[in-house]
């Protein structure tokens, strides 16, 4: 039985382009229990790789998290084969409005520990008991309940461009930073108030609304589908749009505008901007917030030194660079001491 992929991707993508075929770009997720997740992940590479799909998976104990694109033609087996999953029938899909035919060139499913690195390694509450999924109308309303408490469950550089009106915005790195401040934070408040939960997709707060149900949170509300979803819906039923600003996403555009309010400012001359970029010394990487004018002015690097580095000769760069580890900063976004307009 062939469990691994047969073709490589250049092969793959000539057989693509070859076909002429359409096809979907597909994202889902879920917690569950998996009792086998090496058994499970088998499972689903035999059915998908019959229907063509292609994607990165992963699949853990708690649950599932997918990316993938599947033949247009063949879509309603595809669905046929998730409704037959227990745990994914009706599970929600987001199909990718940018259509990308050669998004994925491999079925690459993995059996990872987690299905998002999340920095929680409580093993003591259950995943699978999230809070009330509430879609954008309801959203709307609840949010202007005086009992209910609005928490953005991102990091500081995602809420800095964009955020519901009167939402707590934590000025955290991580995930796991802002679980614990939101808890001292409304500590005294688990059974009165309402506690309403966004992220940009949703998976976030997956995890933190049972997390917080299992510290003792009474009423936990969370946006299904984050974000992307809401706007969709605003859009498609002619809603009220609370969120202002942009969305931030972590793929090449960095943030989908989702109103024209722009409530962040370069980091550099503090001139309304929400455009986030990475300094261009490579060395660096910073990713901060950078209107055109200071990108021009300063080489799009982050600060003087970076700029200097940057105007030298690659060899120097690549000599300056020997023996550091270059990373991508992934804790220190927008943060930094050369950053005087960063709040
Ligand atoms: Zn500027
Ligand atoms: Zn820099």
């Amino acid at each position: 039985m062939q469990l691994y992929n047969t073709l490589s991707a250049k092969e793959r993508a000539a057989l693509i382009k070859e076909a002429g075929q359409e096809r979907l770009t597909i994202s889902f997720y879920t917690y569950a229990h998996i009792g086998n997740p090496s058994i499970f992940r088998n499972h689903l590479f035999i059915h998908w790789d019959e229907l063509e799909v292609l994607g990165r998976i992963y699949v853990a104990h708690e649950g599932i998290n997918a990316q993938l694109s599947v033949p247009a033609e063949n879509f309603e087996k595809f669905k046929a084969h998730l409704d037959s999953i227990s745990f994914l029938e009706n599970v929600r899909l987001n199909i990718a409005i940018e259509q990308d035919n050669l998004s994925f060139l491999k079925l690459k499913v993995k059996v990872r520990k987690k299905i998002v690195a999340d920095g929680l390694n409580d093993e003591t509450f259950d995943v699978t008991n999230k809070g009330i999924h509430v879609g954008a109308e309801q959203f709307n309303e609840l949010i202007e309940d005086p009992d209910a408490v609005l928490v953005d469950m991102r990091n500081h550089y995602e809420s800095e461009i964009g955020h519901f009106k009167n939402a707590i915005t934590p000025d955290v790195d991580t995930f796991r930073d802002s679980l614990d401040i939101i808890e001292k934070d409304l500590a005294d408040h688990k059974e009165d108030k309402k506690l309403v939960m966004y992220c940009t997709g949703g998976i976030r707060c997956e995890k933190a609304s049972a997390y917080y149900k299992h510290k003792g949170f009474k009423q936990v509300y969370q946006l299904e589908g984050g974000i992307i979803e809401y706007a969709r819906q605003v859009e498609k039923k002619n809603l009220e749009n609370k969120f202002k600003g942009k969305n931030f996403v972590f793929d090449h555009r960095r943030g989908e505008r989702i109103s024209d309010d722009v409530i962040a400012q370069c980091h550099q001359c503090g001139k309304a901007c929400d455009t986030h970029e990475n300094c261009a010394n490579e060395a660096c990487h910073l990713l901060f917030i950078q209107c055109t004018e200071c990108a021009e002015k300063m080489d799009n690097c982050c600060s003087t030194e970076c700029q200097e580095v940057h105007n030298l000769p690659y060899e120097e760069q690549k000599a300056l660079r020997k023996g550091k580890v270059v990373s991508n900063k992934i804790f220190k976004k927008g943060r930094s001491e050369v950053l005087k307009f960063k709040k």
